[in-house]
């Protein structure tokens, strides 16, 4: 591993003869001053010089000896020609490769690295620019990213400058490399007023659009070629003190380990690409991800050692952060029994107790539990229970689902069809699912005076089909995926009391949210509703393994199993031991009650947080309920430079259609709150969302 002592730098220049060795001999001599221990790798020289033992040399690393003498350096490969490394290589038949060289780095800087008290800077000098070949295939970008240090960039501040380094930038992002920021570096003395313009104007420019700060400028110092020794050492100091501000603004936290695993980053990435389907994404063009490689708490660790605050639970469902003890705990007990048994014909104790735990938990008139292994799957079950009821009993007619507007169930084929037809993500199937009943989404605000005409037109909806309607299916109070909208609870009361009027089946999905999400243990609280049928997942099993559940009441049971008959469904994983003990470990947590004072606490921070956005020209609403943050959008945001952002400011937030929010873990602290809601802040203010 390599210490938290040490920082490991790569030195890439957006060209040929961009300043790289005067900047990294002036840094090292920068650290050296700092106390830093130092070492300068040049992986790579070509154009070496032999000496008097006719052994070749490093021309780089003679400039850094000169301007750090303390600094330790070492030369890995060295070639006679002057030219391209591919080429020098090819010249002498001795062909280089990426991994070969990476591995060499990290066997010098493993046999370098001190322990101890002290710092250690390691700064590796490129040769010529990211995508200079290092082979006939590999570049050395491909060497950064097997590395996967951070990459400083070094531009010559010249004409030309800003189209080599917005190109330099892009090459760092589509290699997932992160990059403090870049130095302007003058090789030259400006001969007119215009070049001087030219070079004021280039770093604003290049700041600006390529996203990342000016970490420093280096002049043009004529002092560093000069032929007296003692002139050369002023001009050295001098340079050294232009870098000395890149050294405070890197952020010294260890890195990424030093080890092999890390060589197979790149080709890990590669075949994620390749082959790897992510959600709602294509095959051939998917867009970028992170290879997370850890997790605790509120925290997301990314393969480059940074971690990120989790702004999403992952998908809502880690609500107690992650690797909580006590989850860990249950799985690693339940690990070493029982893991996995078929459901059928077979129980076990993980499955009764947390059948126990929910129904102690959830409104008395559900008794009857189904654990299905997902959300969308739970949703399913709910609707097969509600259609098998009316077959069972009698009304056959009854064989249509009633839904809202702006609703989100699940991608399997029967959630699909009581997901919103048109903003959902599934228009695409919309002439091949079954035919659903929409009435419109509710549109009274969670927050304002309740309007009882909005229930009017799902009145009529409901009366204009109440023979075919088997049951409606709503997500309580807040419509997730569909939206993020918070609807009035007096609306959720309506619908209920128009079930009953009309005899259908209610069926309340809480997979979202269930167990406190939204300030009260679910949702339906807040009206004090009680459905024929529950969904729930998600928290259900804090995050660590999927598993949902389908509660129903007596009532549905009793009709299901009329004249012996049975519910027709039966999942593989049903049941999972794992996850059952996982699920009431969680509960069991829930059940402590801290939760509440914990969502408390999130909604005070995203309220305050969020409430700048609401100032921005292009946000069209702000909203804030339990431990859900909303910003809307006027029109749709740009995810994947959203999220590149997000990332870049340590924070981990997933937009989607015309929404930035946040549902974090119930753990996250005050400052993570605050962290996150300034992300999106910066991103409105900022324009990256466009
Ligand atoms: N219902 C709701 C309300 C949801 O939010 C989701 C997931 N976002 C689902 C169902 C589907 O759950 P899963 O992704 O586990 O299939």
């Amino acid at each position: 591993m390599r210490p938290d002592n040490t920082l490991c730098l790569c030195i890439a220049g957006t060209d040929t003869d961009a300043g790289k060795t005067v900047v990294t001999a002036a840094l090292a001599r920068a650290a050296m001053a700092a106390g830093l221990r130092t070492l300068v790798i040049k992986p790579v020289q070509t154009g070496s010089v032999p000496d008097a033992q006719n052994k070749p040399q490093a021309p780089d690393l003679a400039v850094c000896r000169e301007a750090a003498p303390g600094a330790d350096t070492r030369a890995l490969f060295l070639f006679a020609a002057a030219c391209s490394p591919h080429l020098a290589a090819r010249i002498e038949d001795r062909p280089l490769a990426a991994r070969e060289l990476a591995e060499e780095v990290t066997r010098t800087v493993r046999e370098w690295i001190a322990p101890g008290p002290c710092r250690n800077l390691v700064l590796l000098e490129g040769a010529g620019g990211l995508l200079t070949p290092i082979s006939e295939s590999e570049t050395l970008g491909d060497l950064f990213a097997l590395l996967n240090w951070p990459v400083l960039l070094v531009a010559a501040n010249r004409l030309g400058a800003v189209n080599h380094a917005l190109l330099s930038l892009e090459a760092l992002r589509s290699r997932d490399l992160a990059c403090p920021g870049f130095i302007m570096a003058e090789g030259q003395e400006a001969r007119s007023e215009l070049e001087r313009t030219i070079r004021r104007d280039n770093p604003l420019i290049i700041a600006g659009l390529g996203k990342k700060p000016c970490l420093a400028e280096l002049p043009y110092m004529p002092g560093l070629n000069a032929p007296c020794s003692s002139e050369r050492q002023t001009a050295w100091d001098q340079a050294a003190r232009s870098l000395a501000p890149v050294l405070e603004a890197l952020e010294w936290r260890g890195g990424a380990p030093i080890q092999p695993d890390n060589f197979d980053n790149a080709d890990l990435l590669r075949f994620d690409r390749e082959h790897l389907w992510h959600p709602y994404t294509s095959a051939l063009r998917p867009l970028r991800v992170w290879e997370a490689t850890g997790s605790h708490g509120s925290r997301i660790r990314l393969r480059d050692g940074r971690e990120l605050i989790d702004g999403m639970a992952s998908w809502w469902c880690a609500i107690h952060g992650y690797r909580h003890p006590a989850l860990m705990r249950a799985l690693q007990t339940q690990a070493e029994t029982l893991p996995h048994v078929m459901f059928g014909g077979l129980t076990h104790a993980p499955a009764v107790r947390l059948g126990q735990r929910l129904l102690d938990m959830v409104p008395a008139t559900l008794e009857h539990v189904f654990f299905a292994d997902s959300g969308s799957v739970a949703v399913e079950a709910a609707l097969k229970m509600a259609l098998q009821y009316w077959q069972a009993t009698g009304d056959t007619r009854r064989t249509r689902i009633l839904t809202v507007r702006g609703g989100y169930h699940g991608d399997t084929l029967g959630a699909m069809s009581v997901c919103d037809p048109e903003n959902g993500m599934h228009a695409l199937f919309s002439g091949i699912l079954p035919r659903q009943i929409f009435a419109p989404r509710p549109e009274c605000r969670f927050d304002a005076p309740y309007d009882p005409a909005s229930e009017r037109a799902f009145a009529e909806v409901l009366a204009a089909h109440a023979d075919s309607v088997a049951a409606v299916i709503l997500e309580p109070i807040v419509q997730g995926a569909g939206g993020m909208w918070f609807y009035h609870p007096d609306f959720l009361r309506a619908v209920h009391g128009l079930c009953k009027q009309h005899g259908c089946l209610l069926i309340l999905d809480e997979i979202a949210t269930g167990f406190g999400r939204t300030g009260r243990l679910f949702a339906c609280e807040h009206a004090e509703v009680e459905p024929d049928i529950l969904c729930l997942g998600k928290g259900l099993s804090g995050g660590v393994l999927t598993l949902a559940a389908t509660l129903a009441t007596r009532e549905v049971a009793e009709g299901i199993s009329r004249d012996g008959g049975v519910f027709m469904h039966g999942p593989t994983f049903m049941a999972n031991p794992l996850a059952c003990a996982v699920a009431e470990a969680s509960l069991e947590l829930i059940a402590g009650g801290t939760w509440q004072a914990d969502v408390a606490r999130l909604e005070t921070g995203l309220r305050q947080g969020l409430a700048p956005c609401a100032r921005q020209p292009d946000v069209a609403d702000v909203r804030v309920l339990g431990a859900i943050g909303v910003v809307e959008m006027r029109r749709a945001v740009n995810m994947e430079r959203l999220q590149s952002f997000f990332v870049d400011q340590g924070v981990w937030i997933r937009p989607f259609g015309k929404l930035i929010y946040l549902m974090p873990p119930y753990v996250a602290t005050d400052d993570d709150i605050a962290a996150l809601c300034t992300a999106v802040y910066r991103a409105l203010d900022q324009g990256m969302w466009r």
